[in-house]
């Protein structure tokens, strides 16, 4: 239904009904939780061959005879490169192995920057009188906590279907105060998009004022796929290589939405210039990663098929999850609200009516269900159309999750009905 076509009398008793049906769920009590993309018990479930790929000190030698039990190897054993080379398409000698959180390597990477500058310049970042960083937005407010923390003034970029508009970025990179920019290329945070080839060519080509401009590539969701034929993204390496940008890529991903979160492993991607600057200061940091649980990774999965064949099995498990919300946003809100329809990744971007979004999520609250923090998808928490809600499907149940989407649909239309009427 459409509220800006109806009278005042109408659009009371829409308000009435809606109200009354949102005051019967408040007063069921419950407890449901669409805030953070994190795998469900299901998901955790099927992996749970890790906890005994390895369960005796005979199984802890890698081919080469690494006793991973022991000191060594910064950039991670040889089995777990070979197995990410054939997964990711990059070669090993690009790859660098670590340890649980890739995020922990995008906040380390932008650290060392601003404590010792980055290949190409020796100027650390912390020394220059003013910073900024590029933020494509509605993207991800753990990204954007780390440059803020870091003393970056965050400057937003319009997402579109097509990634960042490309357009706004040309323009702002003009200026040799901004250092870099966020980008989740492959079924992003929260719009579940990806970056079309003019994308991803033109991040490639870029020519920013800072020359010691990075790109942080964070490939979270890169076979992430809930259908057979899940979205292409081009070779970000293979196009900077063209215009001789290798040293602008910096490249992330991890297993923490493949295996378990918090207790995969993460890795990076970089020119060799960029990993030996980056492993001259690792090493100072730590002796290696856990070679144990890089291993138990090689060891559960076996080769990079298997890890696409475990990745169809989270499909299974989370292509119904989409379903539920879609389904629920088409039959409820196609009137007055717009999402998008990701075909991977952990997220649907929902966009109600222009200032309702903080309304939204407090009647949400009030009847039991916790959605992500409006306004956490923008730089600084801040919203300015004030629409904007990032719906995580993953983690509820099923019966939970068609729950939480009649409850969250209610409290849309409510809210929209009573902007309709003010
Ligand atoms: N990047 C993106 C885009 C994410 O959505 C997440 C998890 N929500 C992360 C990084 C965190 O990854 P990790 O567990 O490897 O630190």
């Amino acid at each position: 239904m459409c509220y800006s076509s109806l009278s005042k009398e109408e659009l009371e008793a829409v308000r009435c009904k809606l109200a009354a049906e949102y005051e019967s769920i408040k007063a069921s009590g419950l407890s449901l939780d669409m805030s953070r993309g994190k795998p469900g018990a299901a998901q955790l479930d099927i992996t749970e061959g890790l906890l005994t790929a390895i369960s005796e000190n005979s199984d802890c030698y890698t081919d080469g005879s690494i006793d991973c039990r022991n000191y060594g190897g910064l950039d991670g054993i040889p089995e777990a490169k070979k197995l990410f080379s054939d997964l990711l398409g990059i070669p090993e000698k690009n790859l660098l192995i670590a340890g649980n959180s890739s995020l922990n390597l995008m906040y380390d990477a932008l650290a060392r920057a601003m404590l010792y500058g980055v290949v190409g310049s020796d100027m650390p970042w912390c020394k220059l009188p003013k910073l900024k960083f590029l933020c494509p937005a509605p993207g991800y407010d753990r990204h954007f906590a780390v440059t803020e923390s870091l003393g970056f003034e965050l400057v937003p970029v319009t997402m579109t279907e097509n990634g960042p508009d490309m357009d706004e970025v040309e323009d702002l990179i003009k200026d040799e105060a901004v250092k870099g920019i966020w980008c989740i290329p492959k079924y992003s945070n929260p719009l579940g998009i990806t970056y079309s080839d003019e994308t991803v060519r033109r991040i490639a080509a870029m020519k920013p004022a800072a020359k010691d401009f990075r790109v942080m590539w964070d490939n979270a969701y890169v076979i992430h796929d809930l259908h057979k034929d899940g979205d292409e993204l081009l070779d970000i390496f293979e196009e900077a290589k063209t215009y001789g940008n290798e040293d602008m890529i910096l490249y992330f991903a991890s297993t923490s939405k493949i295996t378990f979160p918090g207790a995969g492993v993460a890795l990076m991607a970089a020119s060799e210039a960029n990993l030996k600057q980056i492993k001259s200061v690792m090493t100072v940091q730590t002796i290696g990663h856990d070679k144990i649980n890089m291993l138990r990774h090689v060891k559960f999965f076996g080769n990079a098929d298997g890890v696409m064949k475990h990745m169809r099995l989270h499909a299974a498990i989370l292509r119904p999850k989409f379903e539920i919300v879609l389904n629920a946003f088409e039959k409820e809100l196609s009137d007055i609200c717009e999402w998008t329809k990701p075909r991977g990744g952990y997220f649907i971007s929902l966009n109600v009516p222009d200032g309702c979004a903080k309304r939204v999520y407090s009647l949400c609250k009030n009847a039991g269900l916790t959605l992500t923090n409006v306004g956490a998808t923008f730089p600084y928490g801040v919203d300015p159309r004030d629409r904007n809600l990032r719906i995580a499907p993953t983690y509820p149940s099923n019966e939970e999750l068609a729950k939480a989407c009649e409850v969250l649909c209610i409290c849309v239309k409510l809210a929209a009905v009573e902007k309709a009427m003010a």
